[in-house]
């Protein structure tokens, strides 16, 4: 059982208008995450994930490998190197520009730190190639760390210079399978923002520096984004703010909203194939293949997701998605409570938990020497879902425990609940999906 005094987390207090690492603290998710000790930046736009966040990290990953596999796609990784060659190829290198990190080798080699992989995936197509129509359509993605130079990285993970990411690629013979395709990965996206719990909404969009013919951006509405879409309080018909007053679908005043973009999606066409000589054998010719593309910032969609659900002073989070979905708080060391109810006592509840859904995912607060409204008080700051407390009430024939649910604003008000009826609450969670933690989750 993993224990609270085990774990790596060094909280800090941030004085009000402090520059942490030359960055100034702008918004809510970056404070919280500094301050409760989920994350350290190195330097402006660079963070360490500590082990709490990097435990979301993986739950956010998990939830999207299901999603995707679900509809075919295969995870591949690629390097995050990138020969600058491809990018000049795809008229990139220049267009992109200053916002590219660039390296050489010893060789004098040039490459790039990769913000995304078309042309890689190209590359790795043209190379294995020609495909034969036969062979599609495919949909390959991955999980990794991604590179952009910002002039002025901001808002913590919201804007960082190297950041989490999930990209995706589909490899067609024809736009019609490409928009197929398309169409099936946002119904995944969807189902992954659903089980997120997460409003994003779908925005159609222009499809910019990256080419291709259709594209949507995904936009989860937050005060503290740097988008803004116009969203219609009658149809719930959403564009990207533009100068129009009204709705085209109904004619209704429009309402603007701040929001964040989490996600980015594209039929990009010929775009990449045709410069990078992809080409798709056909029955009767060879023509350069379709692709699409699919993104989703990962380490954004942690803060995101910060910035939505926490308060100003506590972090609250999709049940999907917490460090860890429950923590377990034992009396104070020397007190009446203690006498009956013992630390072995309590890891047997915390035991439970961990055998009734929550494999992996309980931790024990074993600071005996704190009284348990300070326990109580951390654990609601950092927002575990279930916070169990055996208190007063644990003394009972059978012992009853307080069960507070990290739902935001007011202070929280407990069920007092036998082990069993603790369980049964515990495992009636939303979506009803299996919260274990596991690394790594081969679907
Ligand atoms: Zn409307």
């Amino acid at each position: 059982m993993r224990l609270i005094s085990q774990i790596f987390q060094p909280v800090v207090t941030i004085p009000k208008g402090a520059k942490i690492k030359n960055t100034e603290i702008t918004c809510k998710s970056q404070k919280l995450l500094l301050e409760c000790g989920l994350v350290r930046p190195t330097s402006a736009g660079l963070f360490t994930l500590l082990p709490l966040a990097r435990r979301a990290v993986t739950k956010i990953e998990n939830i999207i490998h299901r999603c995707l596999e679900e509809v075919g796609a295969q995870r591949i990784t690629l390097p995050c190197l990138t020969s600058a060659k491809l990018w000049a190829a795809s008229g990139r290198l220049d267009d992109v520009g200053p916002e590219l990190i660039k390296v050489e080798d010893r060789h004098g080699k040039k490459f790039l730190l990769a913000p995304t992989h078309e042309e890689a995936i190209a590359d790795l197509l043209a190379d294995v190639g020609p495909i034969s129509y036969k062979q599609l359509p495919f949909t390959l993605y991955q999980i990794g760390n991604k590179y952009r130079d910002e002039q002025r990285p901001k808002h913590g993970l919201l804007r960082a210079r190297e950041f989490s990411m999930m990209d995706a690629y589909s490899v067609h013979a024809s736009h019609s399978c490409a928009a197929d395709t398309y169409s099936a990965l946002t119904r995944a996206y969807t189902k992954i923002f659903r089980t997120l719990d997460l409003p994003v909404l779908r925005v159609q969009a222009p499809t910019g520096e990256m080419g291709g013919t259709l594209s949507h951006e995904w936009q989860l509405p937050s005060s503290a984004g740097e988008d803004t879409v116009a969203v219609c309080p009658s149809c719930s018909h959403t564009t990207l703010a533009n100068e129009t007053e009204e709705c085209a679908k109904c004619g209704k005043e429009i309402e603007r909203v701040n929001s964040i973009e989490v996600s980015h999606t594209f039929v990009l066409g010929t775009r990449y194939s045709e410069p990078l000589q992809v080409n798709c054998v056909g029955p009767d010719s060879s023509a350069p293949l379709h692709m699409g593309c699919y993104g989703i910032g990962i380490t954004r969609l942690l803060a995101a997701i910060l910035e939505v659900l926490s308060s100003d002073k506590s972090m609250r989070w999709p049940i999907e998605v917490a460090p860890y979905s429950a923590v377990v708080i034992g009396p104070k060391e020397g007190s009446k409570e203690w006498l009956k109810h013992d630390f072995d006592r309590v890891l047997g509840v915390a035991q439970r938990i961990h055998e009734n859904g929550y494999r992996g995912d309980v931790l024990v607060d074993d600071r005996h020497g704190l009284t348990i409204g300070k326990r109580l008080m951390m654990a609601d700051r950092i927002g575990y879902p279930f916070i169990i407390v055996c208190g007063k009430s644990a003394l009972e024939t059978p012992p009853r425990y307080e069960l507070y649910r990290s739902t935001g604003g007011e202070a929280p008000t407990p069920q007092l609940l036998t082990i069993d009826e603790l369980l049964t609450v515990m495992n009636e969670r939303k979506n009803n999906i299996n919260i274990e933690y596991r690394e790594n989750v081969v679907v």
